[in-house]
């Protein structure tokens, strides 16, 4: 097995590993980040059986798709969205975390293809309000849902955050999964079942406090190039 097969598997015993709240039996999508590695990573990735796979810049991930485009890979944006790049993420992507403005949204909606399923969305926030990250704050995040979830084309699954690491993540872990609850309560929403964070240092205080996708990238493939 390569060692990109045995990282996963791993990975998939500190999933399998952590404590989960009592009746949570949501199952644990794991998206595996190649940003700044080869597409020969994901192949060797993909022959150990992962699928969904997470790219931060747009440029990079379309030279992956086009070299990979014989396997039936899924595709998360997971980067920072300038508006110019919105359209070529409509068009060749699955899902898209990193939503942080209404304008991306609409504009995500707007381009992406009739032709393709609706784009699954993930709305970020920026739970530690810090100056230097992208991401709605708490409390934009419903105002942002009322205007968005009757746009055709997107499909609104759930909330991604990055929180500040911290010696303890739960506490913020935990404000992102109750604004994910409060949220499903507030709106009838068709598919809001998503609650995308945990990296490869906190994937188990993560999934503690419900998350179920998460994306890790250092503990799969090796520390990136700076
Ligand atoms: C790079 C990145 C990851 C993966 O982080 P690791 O610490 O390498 O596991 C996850 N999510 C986002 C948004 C990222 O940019």
């Amino acid at each position: 097995m390569s060692d990109i097969g045995k990282n996963l598997k791993q990975i998939q015993q500190r999933i399998d590993q952590s404590p989960r709240k009592t009746g949570d039996t949501s199952t644990i999508t794991l998206i595996a980040v190649s940003k700044k590695k080869p597409g020969t990573d994901i192949r060797a990735a993909f022959a150990s059986g992962q699928t969904d796979f997470g790219e931060n810049y747009l440029q990079e991930a379309l030279e992956k798709q086009q070299e990979l485009a014989d396997l039936p890979l899924t595709w998360h944006f997971i980067g920072p969205i300038q508006s110019n790049k919105t359209r070529a993420i409509a068009e060749n992507f699955h899902w898209v975390h990193s939503v942080d403005r209404l304008k991306i949204a609409r504009r995500l909606a707007e381009q992406r293809p009739d032709q393709l399923p609706p784009l699954n969305i993930c709305l970020q926030v920026n739970i530690d309000n810090e100056a230097s990250k992208s991401g709605l704050h708490a409390d934009e995040v419903a105002d942002v849902i009322h205007t968005i979830s009757s746009l055709d084309n997107i499909n609104l699954r759930g909330l991604m955050a990055i929180p500040q690491p911290r010696d303890d993540m739960t506490p913020a872990f935990r404000k992102v999964a109750e604004l994910f609850h409060a949220m499903k309560r507030q709106f009838s929403l068709p598919q809001w079942d998503t609650l995308s964070m945990g990296m490869s240092a906190d994937l188990e205080q993560a999934i503690a406090e419900g998350a179920n996708m998460i994306r890790v990238g250092t503990d799969i493939f090796g520390a990136r190039p700076q």
